[in-house]
């Protein structure tokens, strides 16, 4: 396996545990790319294609407690939120596909009575989801569960395919299989001529902060769409995720890598219209990382395309953490011989 994300790692865990003799070689360390440094949130993709993949994963969190991981009984809740009520009107209609988010919509002042974090005359709506958890807490886990299953981590060593395998560092590996969950860095690795490029990275700015008063609810901002139609690229989009007393302000989506000290004081701005009190709130460690996106937003959960024991699990965009361990399992049980096809959507042969 290639890449120590939430991805490989859930994956490295399945396999182990299937009593597979698994290596998984990570090139920086356990969880040094989006997966150690998103926004920490377990969330409802809000795409009916997609929402078995969440399910499915929030079970597989719920068998994490042996390996440092605890998932609430309850979601804390999402407030979507906007300075105009009209803003959200198009999200309201389209959340109607989705009854078990319970949405609810409040007018003009509800959200701070709800949230006193939150700016006085703001209306947003509440979606009954969203599981704090912390950036690198369910990737660690997983890498603990796969370790603890047998699985060989090895971590600073650049990885490549091989005829036979793959090479790890320039040595060759020979291996029954190989599955690239190298994230948006794993088109290059089967196909290093250009011409396959179905994931690219979407980069993203977070900011540590610590608000005296932090609010239970992650908060994000409505009406992206909105703001993501305009021409060219789109300014930070506010979204605010607080576990055990810290908060992850952010974010961006950049298509160039940004310099996340630049970006910080924009994420802090732009957070102030929300949220008053992270005008006056210094930013801690700012981190900067890439969403692996498709170009149709699914992941590639598979066969590589043209090459018989290489596996793709991939892509999963802004909801890597939300998704990634039923991904995970849909491709081992593809690599253990338990399945023979993964669902259409996510067959990477479609791209
Ligand atoms: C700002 C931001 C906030 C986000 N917030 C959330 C959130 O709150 N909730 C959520 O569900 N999702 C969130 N996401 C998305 C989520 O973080 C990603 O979808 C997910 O982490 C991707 O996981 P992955 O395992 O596929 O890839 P990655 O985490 O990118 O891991 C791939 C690994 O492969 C390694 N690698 C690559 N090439 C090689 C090589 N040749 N040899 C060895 N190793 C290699 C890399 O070093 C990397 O560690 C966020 C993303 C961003 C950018």
């Amino acid at each position: 396996m290639i890449g120590a994300g939430i991805v490989g790692c859930a994956l490295a865990a399945f396999l182990a545990e299937a009593g597979a003799s698994v290596l998984l070689v990570e090139r920086d360390d356990v969880g040094a790319a989006a997966s150690g440094r998103n926004s920490g949130i377990i969330q409802h993709p809000m795409d009916a294609a997609l929402v078995p993949l969440f399910e499915a994963s929030l079970e597989h969190y719920r068998e994490l407690g042996q390996h440092g991981f605890e998932l609430a009984a309850e979601p804390a809740g999402v407030l979507v939120l906007a300075e105009h009520e009209h803003a959200l009107a198009a999200q309201l209609e389209a959340l109607r596909a989705f009854p078990e988010l319970r949405a609810q919509a409040l007018a003009p002042g509800e959200p701070a009575a709800l949230e006193p974090a939150v700016a006085p005359r703001l209306a947003g709506v509440r979606l009954q989801t969203g599981y704090p958890v912390g950036p690198a807490a369910a990737t660690r886990a997983f890498a603990d569960r796969a370790r603890a299953a047998g699985a060989q981590l090895v971590t600073g060593a650049d990885a490549a395919l091989a005829p036979d395998g793959l090479t790890v560092g320039g040595v060759r590996r020979p291996a029954g299989a190989v599955a690239l969950a190298a994230g948006p860095w794993a088109p290059e690795l089967l196909d290093p001529s250009g011409r396959w490029r179905p994931i690219a990275p979407l980069w993203g700015v977070v900011a540590d902060v610590r608000l005296e008063a932090p609010p239970r609810h992650a908060l994000e901002e409505g009406g992206i769409e909105e703001l993501v139609a305009r021409r060219g690229e789109p300014p930070p989009l506010f979204s605010l995720v607080t576990a055990g007393g810290a908060s992850a302000l952010g974010s961006t989506f950049l298509h160039e890598r940004p310099g996340p000290e630049v970006v910080a004081p924009l994420l802090r701005e732009r957070g102030a219209r929300f949220v008053p009190a992270l005008a006056g709130t210094p930013t801690g460690a700012v981190r900067a990382c890439a969403r692996p996106l498709s170009v149709d937003g699914l992941p590639l959960l598979g066969r590589a395309p043209g090459r018989e024991n290489v596996f793709v699990a991939a892509g999963h965009g802004p909801w890597g953490i939300s998704l990634g361990p039923a991904s995970a399992r849909i491709v081992a049980d593809l690599m253990l011989g338990r399945a023979t096809a993964p669902p259409p959507a996510f067959d990477p042969a479609r791209l």
